[in-house]
């Protein structure tokens, strides 16, 4: 049944219901102070179940990672578990004031230690900074840094950022905030870095190069450490988009592989909630020479067992955001690695791999796959339905949500017409894959028989197709009429 959007909350509201009824009064009354108060407050007035009702209906029209499969490539949606909250909702995580002294905050510094520590091992770095906030604010400091290591040489005349022309977007952008210009090299018909166009820009005015591995393809950048070294060899650093680590885990350090510099998202590769759920955190991770230049404070300690303390890194860019970050995402990816311990993080990204491979052994026979080799934690197909010219992957994927699937992520890459971007993750089971090959077979054939029940998709949603570029640009968030 589809389930029907309640009225707004202004328009439930009925002159004099009430959620709570104070006891009355036991102290001295005083006036309410004069600047603050206003004659009239328009506020809904309800019951406790009105509100209830209302908040837990509008959360139940949405797609979440606890309700639906969601393969929204590029983003890792995948299964956040239970026991990370129960650890972040400990008393004395939550209730620790980021203000207090060193020496009554031991238990949140060792915890930022040791997570510090595990990131460093994980990816093959030198030293970590926890604090900024999400992968983009990460992408800012590692360029950041890079250009403070190359002004501290009095290497200024480098300007330049190679950036592959599958980057996220949020690539390009970071380059252009931090100064330097962002120059696109193309891929290549494998889907790696073009290696021609890349050498002829590999030159003294090359700050850095970005580069995510796997690539947003999902495939392997095969000549990473050719292109580190060129890089290298041009006086420029490189930056590694840590986004995609999920594919990575246990199986190769970017470190071990010319990786100067690197975000994690913790809140893709170690389980934290984003989207709607939850803020992000991106931690930096640099090689040795960078790591001086990390935001501050970090956390250190002179001997194991602490006492823990905050230092500022000695060439440090700053700080990035208050106070330490979105510190209840550390204690979750934290919760999340020890949970699985060395073994367990290395088959958390061969089951990542195997299951996107095994999807895309799977959707190859139905949709077009453009690169024919094996694929890391996600795969890109093309929604172009052979004998169904008129239908795009727009349909496609609003379709799907009628099967209670949320889509993968559409048109991007941008270099694969009409893409279809799918990563089941490791939490997914088998027969979950299963179903989603079997709703996109019903889809595909749909296509080519009745095209129209795809063109006018969603049909089961409590809203049809949305005017998504009004939804963005002409955002309502009042809750009013
Ligand atoms: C998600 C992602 C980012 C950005 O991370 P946010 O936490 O959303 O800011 C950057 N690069 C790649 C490849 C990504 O997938």
């Amino acid at each position: 049944m589809k389930k029907p959007i309640p009225a707004l909350l202004y328009e439930q509201s009925e002159p004099g219901r009430r959620a709570a009824i104070l006891p009355n009064c036991d102290v001295p009354e005083s006036a309410f102070p004069e600047d603050l108060a206003r004659d009239e407050l328009k506020l809904p007035e309800l019951s406790e179940p009105g509100v209830v009702r209302y908040f837990t209906q509008i959360s139940q029209l949405n797609f979440a990672i606890d309700t639906n499969f969601y393969p929204l490539g590029s983003c890792t949606m995948k299964y956040n578990p239970k026991v990370n909250e129960a650890m972040a909702a400990l008393p004395g995580f939550v209730g620790h004031h980021p203000m207090q002294d060193e020496h009554l905050s031991q238990g949140s510094l060792e915890l930022m230690y040791r997570l510090q520590q595990q990131l460093a091992a994980v990816a093959g770095f030198h030293g970590v900074a926890l604090q900024p906030a999400a992968g983009a604010q990460g992408e800012f400091t590692g360029i950041m840094m890079i250009r403070a290591y190359h002004e501290s040489r009095g290497d200024t005349d480098r300007r330049k950022v190679l950036i592959p022309d599958s980057a996220h977007g949020t690539n390009p952008a970071t380059v252009t905030m931090a100064g330097y210009e962002p120059v696109e090299i193309p891929s290549d018909e494998n889907g790696n870095v073009d290696l021609s166009a890349f050498e002829q820009g590999c030159d003294e005015t090359l700050a850095a190069l970005m580069i995510t591995n796997p690539n947003t393809l999902g495939l392997f950048e095969e000549q990473i450490e050719e292109v580190t070294r060129l890089v290298h060899e041009c006086g420029g650093l490189v930056y590694g988009d840590g986004a995609n680590m999920n594919a990575l885990l246990g199986a190769l350090r970017p470190g071990d592989v010319g990786i100067d510099v690197m975000h994690f998202n913790l809140h893709k590769t170690f389980s934290t909630p984003h989207g709607g759920g939850g803020p992000g955190a991106g931690p930096v991770a640099a090689a040795e020479i960078l790591t001086p230049f990390l935001p501050g404070p970090i956390v250190a300690c002179d001997q194991d067992g602490g006492p823990y303390y905050f230092t500022d890194p000695p060439q440090s860019i700053g700080r990035l955001k208050l106070f330490n970050g979105n510190f209840g995402m550390l204690v979750r990816a934290f919760t999340y690695i020890l949970m699985h311990g060395d073994s367990g993080i290395r088959e958390l990204g061969e089951n990542a791999v195997l299951n996107a491979n095994y999807l895309k052994s799977r959707i190859e026979k139905l949709l077009p796959v453009k690169f024919k080799r094996g694929c890391m934690h996600e795969f890109v197909a093309s929604g172009k339905i052979d004998g169904a010219d008129d239908v795009h992957t727009m349909d496609i994927a609003k379709r799907l949500l009628d099967y209670g699937m949320h889509a993968p992520t559409v048109y991007f890459p941008l270099i694969v017409k009409e893409a279809l971007m799918i990563e089941p993750t490791e939490s997914e089971n088998k027969r979950t894959l299963d179903a989603f090959v079997e709703v996109l077979e019903t889809i595909v054939n749909e296509a080519r028989e009745n095209p129209d029940l795809l063109h006018n998709a969603p049909h089961e949603m409590p809203l049809r197709r949305l005017d998504e570029v009004k939804a963005v640009k002409d955002l309502v968030l009042c809750m009013r009429a």
